[in-house]
């Protein structure tokens, strides 16, 4: 896939010819420094915005005409979570109201809206702050909130764009493990933005992007050893000598 955003005086290789596969149940970390096209892939993927040359593949197959509206917007209903790193919550609605947006959305019934959102504030742990608004909520529970709304409609892809970018250090961890469990328990497939090594280490792979390609990838083992690999890879490309 490539993209290549024309400005009046100049124009910019966002992307340059990428080509990755991301597995069912898989959580991929993309790292990368500013500017190397991160958030225009997750784009791509989205169907949010389209590719100049390339194609997106969904369980294999070629998804069709997805660039054009009304696929797009089906396309993106039907496929993808978003999480945000400033959670995106509308601050006039209460928590479960929240939640059910993508299930009214989807014009379900509203006593079948009633039971997911209950299940999901369930699993999730913030069924006590169902009637409460966003801005009552701290950041750790605005973010969970923002996850179960993304995963309500049960979409294969779950995208976060830097998802713990807003929160503290335990509260990174306590977010990064809710997505950990949503990967084991529901086979969720996540791919995940982050500039931060640590929060790559709870990904089974990383990919690392620079100047709008993919320049090296990391699988972690999940040993202490990830951290510092991780952190020499992005060293690396940082300076520039990748
Ligand atoms: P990242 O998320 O890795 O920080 P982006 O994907 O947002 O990077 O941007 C990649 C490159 O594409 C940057 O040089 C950025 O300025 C450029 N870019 C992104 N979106 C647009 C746009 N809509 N128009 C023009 N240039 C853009
Ligand atoms: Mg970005």
């Amino acid at each position: 896939m490539s993209k290549v955003f024309q400005q009046k005086n100049h124009t910019v290789n966002a992307l340059k010819n990428i080509h990755c596969t991301i597995y069912q149940g898989e959580m991929v970390a993309i790292m990368g420094t500013s500017g190397s096209g991160k958030s225009t892939l997750l784009n791509m993927i989205s169907a949010i915005d389209e590719p100049t040359e390339g194609e997106l593949f969904l369980f294999g197959k070629r998804a069709q005409d997805v660039y054009k509206e009304p696929n797009a917007s089906k396309f993106r209903k039907e496929n993808i979570g978003f999480v945000f790193q400033s959670f995106h919550l509308l601050k006039d609605l209460s928590v479960e109201d929240n939640i059910a947006l993508p299930l009214i959305l989807n014009d379900l019934p509203s006593k079948e809206i009633k039971v997911r959102v209950h299940q999901i504030m369930e699993q999730l742990n913030i069924e006590a702050w169902r009637k409460h608004r966003p801005t009552e909520l701290s950041g750790g529970q605005q973010q969970r909130v923002a996850i179960a709304r993304a995963i309500i409609a049960n979409p294969p892809i779950l995208l976060a764009d830097e998802p713990t970018g807003a929160l503290d250090v335990n509260t990174t961890d306590e977010i990064l493990q809710l997505l950990v469990q949503l990967q084991k328990n529901m086979n969720q497939t996540i791919l995940l933005v982050t500039h931060d090594p640590y929060v790559a280490t709870y990904a089974n792979r990383v990919l690392f992007f620079h100047d709008g390609a993919i320049v090296d990838s990391y699988q972690n083992n999940k040993t202490h050893e990830d951290l510092d690999c991780i952190l020499t890879k992005f060293k690396l490309i940082t300076r520039g000598d990748s």
